[in-house]
């Protein structure tokens, strides 16, 4: 009987870090556990596949937005993906892979954890740190030639003391705060008590120097240009220029093409939506890569006068068709988007009353068969529903819809 119990017990553990550890593709189960043949559907990423909702995200629209960008690049400029927060939601293992087959020279991310990621995963371009990390780190990011930003001469002094007795040199990319106001240098005598530091060491290697703006996916371009004179006031004080010297994420890019760089951190527009959302033209057509796709699992008729979902919030006037979808605020489908439509048959249907943690109701035009589909984002006949709408209703950025699907929602890769 203990020893039942203390299998059992064992067989829990390895599920959950099965669960917790296989983020995408792959089922970690041992195979000597004494459960079910077909436990490898349900648990793991099976936990999430089992259920008919997902995200579908389009290689061949990661490769189109990266062609056209490509094309428009300077000689002597080289685009980097930029894969933070799981590749915006897409899966950045998978995503990186589709980028670098698309020609991608290097990535960009926030996190040291999302850098060893994809080493892990066999990525072995150059890889760009853009959050400030902890210097107790610094081993292991140079050992795994890594590059990190560095925002302020305290911490280079003290990545200088944790570097001595290192074999490896720590790559490192300055960053200036021009008018961002986040992390950087501000000074000219910062900036040149820096570079005397990182010059004369060998544990360092000066790899670039860069910007961020506030404002580049914006018409008004004052602020833009500000920073910019700000910028170049800087790098000319610079002894030595690094190899990298770039101030354009994807607005930049798009926007300021002009703007002499020699790196594209290229992240929102790889994924095919625009960065200002409405405000501002793409010069690029730019194909979104992810839709989000569900189910009809039950349908009713409900009569006048019955309510649907917590708090009764919705009243049936008439006799009405409802479906249920198996999604919700705990996949990332926001509790707000009561009254938002999705598609079915390529007609818009009203998500009526709140939506659940796990599941969200909508009104049907007549009766459907449960397992029709339910296209939450994406094309349906000759409708669609965008990112750009769903921000709207949410009054949001386009960015934080994709990053906010949550990893309970599988990703399947066409
Ligand atoms: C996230 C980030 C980017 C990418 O921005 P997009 O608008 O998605 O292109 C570029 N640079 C820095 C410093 C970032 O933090």
């Amino acid at each position: 009987m203990i020893s039942t119990v203390f299998v059992f017990v064992i067989c829990k553990l390895y599920l959950l870090k099965g669960y917790s550890r296989s983020r995408h593709e792959q089922s970690l189960l041992p195979n000597c556990l004494p459960i079910s043949a077909h436990a490898h559907l349900f648990i793991g990423s099976g936990l999430r596949k089992h259920r008919k909702t997902y995200a579908r995200i389009s290689k061949k629209a990661i490769q189109h937005n990266l062609k056209n960008e490509q094309a428009r690049l300077g000689a002597n400029c080289e685009l980097f993906a930029v894969v933070k927060a799981d590749g915006y939601g897409h899966g950045a293992v998978e995503i990186a892979k589709v980028a670098r087959d698309a020609g991608v020279t290097g990535f960009c991310v926030a996190l040291l954890g999302e850098a060893l990621e994809l080493r892990q995963a066999g990525i072995r371009e150059p890889i760009l740190i853009l959050g400030i990390v902890d210097v107790a780190y610094v081993a292991i990011i140079a050992a795994e030639k890594l590059s990190v930003t560095v925002g302020s001469l305290e911490w280079l002094k003290k990545a200088k003391l944790k570097m001595k007795n290192q074999n490896n040199s720590l790559r490192i990319h300055i960053a200036l705060d021009t008018g961002m106001g986040r992390i950087g240098f501000r000074t000219v005598s910062e900036l040149t008590e820096a570079e005397n530091t990182v010059s004369d060491s060998k544990l360092f290697e000066f790899e670039g120097v860069y910007t961020h703006f506030a404002t580049a996916d914006e018409s008004d371009e004052t602020k833009f240009n500000k920073q910019l004179e700000i910028f170049n006031k800087l790098i000319n004080k610079l002894k030595n220029k690094p190899r990298f010297i770039h101030v354009a994420n994807s607005a930049t890019a798009l926007w300021h093409q002009q703007i002499p760089t020699n790196l594209v951190r290229y992240g929102i527009a790889m994924y095919g939506l625009n960065p200002s959302g409405h405000a501002l033209i793409s010069p690029v057509s730019l194909e979104p890569a992810m839709e989000l796709i569900s189910e009809l699992i039950q349908v009713k008729e409900i009569q006048p006068g019955d309510t649907v979902s917590y708090g009764a919030t919705y009243e049936a006037t008439d006799c009405e068709w409802v479906g249920t979808i198996p999604i919700g605020y705990a996949d990332g489908w926001r509790r707000s988007l009561q009254g938002q439509t999705v598609l079915v048959d390529g007609q818009r249907c009203e998500i009526i009353g709140r939506v659940c943690m796990d599941q969200c109701m909508i009104r049907l035009p007549k009766e459907y068969p449960v397992g029709t589909t339910v296209v939450l984002v994406g094309k349906s006949g000759t409708d669609q529903v965008t990112m750009e709408e769903l921000a709207e209703h949410l009054d949001t950025i386009n960015y934080e819809i994709i990053c906010g699907i949550t990893l309970r929602v599988p990703r399947i890769y066409v």
